[in-house]
């Protein structure tokens, strides 16, 4: 009896593949479509706007208070065939000895940090070169985001790269952006930047 329903579950596991299948190459065009994702990690210190972030990208809305990360907040976010499977891990001290182990193996890793808040940035540059210096994390991509873009007196890209050193950062592909998860700045281009480090 017990194979008799495997049978019939097995049966209806690849007609919901088949018919899964069929919508996805119908809806492009025809062409069969290989469905991708990918991991990111999301790191940098508490109130830099990871999960607001997060929150925007995966189609929610932007909040000004928003309740800091215990341990970890994950989320998936879909665009086109690719799915990103997003950690955005808690940037108080006690939770970045796990930052590591969160990115190792990830196809990307995003670094936020508060562009408006100049105090805090010693702090942010000290723990990105801590994380970035470990050989379980050596050539993982590296996307710097100086965000809140939307506030005065932020600073510029150009004065991130210099203020955090990003330039002799090495053995890896390093980007970095301004952007605003309040106003929804420059998200296009961040998952462009995401979606092209994809293994497709
Ligand atoms: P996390 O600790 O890195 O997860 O940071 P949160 O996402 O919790 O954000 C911390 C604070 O910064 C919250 O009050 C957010 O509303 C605010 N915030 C996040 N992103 C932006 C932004 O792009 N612009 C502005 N003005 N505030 C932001
Ligand atoms: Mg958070």
């Amino acid at each position: 009896m017990q194979g008799f329903f495997r049978s019939i579950y097995d049966w209806l596991l690849r007609m919901f593949w088949y018919v899964g299948a069929r919508a996805s190459s119908r809806s492009s065009g025809g062409r069969c479509v290989r469905a991708t994702e990918m991991d990111v990690t999301m790191v940098g210190l508490q109130n830099a706007g990871k999960s607001s972030l997060l929150r925007v990208l995966a189609g929610g809305e932007f909040t000004v208070d928003s309740i800091p990360t215990i341990g970890f907040n994950t989320k998936r976010v879909q665009k086109g065939h690719v799915t990103l499977k997003c950690w955005d891990l808690g940037g108080q001290p006690r939770f970045r000895p796990m930052w590591e182990r969160y990115c190792r193996g990830v196809n990307a890793i995003v670094y936020i940090v508060d562009a408006a808040d100049r105090q805090s940035l010693t702090a942010s540059t000290d723990e990105l070169r801590d994380l970035v210096s470990k050989p379980t994390l050596e050539g993982i991509p590296l996307l710097v985001l100086g965000n809140k873009s939307d506030l005065p007196d932020v600073l510029s890209v150009d004065e991130l790269i210099d203020a955090m050193e990003l330039k002799s950062i090495t053995k890896r592909e390093v980007s970095c952006y301004g952007i605003s998860a309040k106003e929804e700045t420059n998200l296009d281009a961040v998952l462009r930047w995401l979606i092209a480090r994809s293994n497709r």
